[in-house]
């Protein structure tokens, strides 16, 4: 049987990058993954933290060559109301543009950039059981043909996002405090011809009659474009016909989307994610951790989804490299807090969002400079920068700043 030092289940952004940093630091790893890439996954606006995390890994090369669509900030629109974060103008130092993504040529750029390091990804091999042996895990993986195999491994990165396998398979689910949303959304082609819409920001927007419920056009280098929009289950459910008439019943309510649309195509099927929210009982066991979705995953109104993963890839190959130079460890101070920390910021600001203190203060046009560099800070994904007095105190710091926008 094959041992390994570390066994990553998923080779996307967070198994890619984690698989990376372990293997330069000659630790014996392996990645399965159990589909094979390019394929497609939501989650295709980055953040600009998220350079940080590629540029330590060496792996900024391979995303730059991709010729992505540049992004450089955020705009939210409501009605008539407008706001626009540049995030180079952020409080925090660090990368201030990104990119926005098709996910199956992201995630293949960073899966072949690990290969090229030197990483084993196996593709269309996928973990179906974990038992323990000793200090040891032996994990049950089916190949391509449908056959089974053992590994036997001293340490698992669960990476495999929304699949969460080792939450499943260990009994690790926990209800998410966040109520159900559910997600429509597909690729168009966009052919959007405003002189005034700007194709290196997300477009946010909010339903004019339900400020829950929104949208998201996230434009890409080629013309194409994605959309989506995020309600919950009861919004979808006041109408009728198939996912694709009430995708563009959804749009046309949204006077600004409708007329940057007005000459769009729309040739894919939409697709829906139901209940995407997940939180887990704990974000690292005997001899696992949890990385990125396959932990805890809010809602994607900010785009923190892929930052997310990249901070925890980080913080986990860091101790697995201590551990591995023979120091001691300890997983809840050196990595579910740490983590928690820039989580939790965004879930304040997630919650402020649909209860509406957060869209007053991103609408509010008086906000003074500083803060207003502050917020445009955790927009840009340095939600972990305690510097920063909005990642402090984010929910008593925002309550006062609601408190001012309103009145
Ligand atoms: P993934 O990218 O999901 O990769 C997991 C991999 O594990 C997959 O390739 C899968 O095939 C593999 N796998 C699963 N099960 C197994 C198994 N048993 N064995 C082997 N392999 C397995 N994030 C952003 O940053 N920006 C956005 O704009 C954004 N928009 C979003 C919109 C919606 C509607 C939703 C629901 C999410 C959005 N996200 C966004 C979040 C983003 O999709 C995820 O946070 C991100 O993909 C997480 O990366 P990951 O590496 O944890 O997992």
């Amino acid at each position: 049987m094959q041992m390994l030092d570390v066994l990553i289940i998923g080779a996307g952004p967070s198994g890619s990058i984690c698989s990376t940093l372990l293997h330069t630091a000659n630790i014996n790893v392996l990645v399965v993954e159990k589909q094979i890439f390019p394929r497609f996954s939501i989650g295709e606006s980055l953040l600009p933290q998220s350079m940080s995390f590629l540029e330590n890994a060496g792996m900024i090369q391979a995303v730059d060559d991709g010729c992505f669509q540049h992004k450089n900030g955020a705009v939210f629109k409501y009605k008539k109301q407008h706001s626009e974060f540049n995030f180079e103008e952020k409080f925090s130092p660090g990368p201030g543009t990104t990119y926005q993504v098709k996910r199956a040529d992201f995630d293949k750029r960073l899966a072949d950039c690990a290969e090229s390091k030197g990483v084993s990804i196996r593709y269309q091999h996928e973990v179906i059981s974990i038992e323990k042996d000793g200090d040891n895990s032996i994990v049950t993986i089916k190949d391509e043909k449908g056959d089974d195999y053992k590994i036997s491994t001293r340490f698992i990165l669960d990476a495999s996002g929304f699949g969460r396998v080792l939450p499943r398979l260990l009994d690790l689910e926990k209800q998410s405090n966040f109520p159900q949303r559910n997600s429509l959304f597909c690729h168009i082609e966009d052919n959007i011809q405003a002189v005034d819409y700007d194709r290196e920001k997300i477009l946010i927007s909010i339903h004019p009659e339900n400020t829950e419920v929104w949208y998201w056009l996230i434009p890409f280098s080629d013309g194409t474009a994605s959309l989506g929009i995020v309600a919950k289950p009861d919004f979808f459910e006041s109408y009728s016909g198939t996912k694709e008439d009430i995708f563009q019943q959804c749009i046309s309510e949204e006077p600004s989307l409708k007329r940057l649309l007005n000459n769009a195509k729309f040739p894919n099927p939409v697709n829906t994610i139901k209940g995407y929210s997940a939180d887990v009982e704990s974000l690292y066991g005997d001899n696992f951790a949890l990385l990125g979705n396959a932990g805890e995953f809010l809602d994607p109104v900010f785009s923190s989804g892929v930052t997310i993963a990249f901070k925890s890839a980080q913080l986990a190959a860091d101790i697995l490299i201590k551990k591995h130079k023979g120091n001691d460890v300890c997983w809840k101070t050196e990595y579910a807090i740490p983590l928690k920390k820039g989580v939790d910021t965004f879930k304040v600001f997630v919650e402020a969002w649909y209860d509406g203190r957060l869209q007053d203060v991103i609408f509010f046009e008086k906000t003074d400079s500083s803060v207003r560099r502050m917020i445009c800070s955790i927009l840009a994904g340095y939600a972990w920068d305690e510097n920063n007095p909005y990642v402090n105190k984010t929910e008593r710091r925002l309550n006062v700043l609601a408190e001012i926008c309103k009145s």
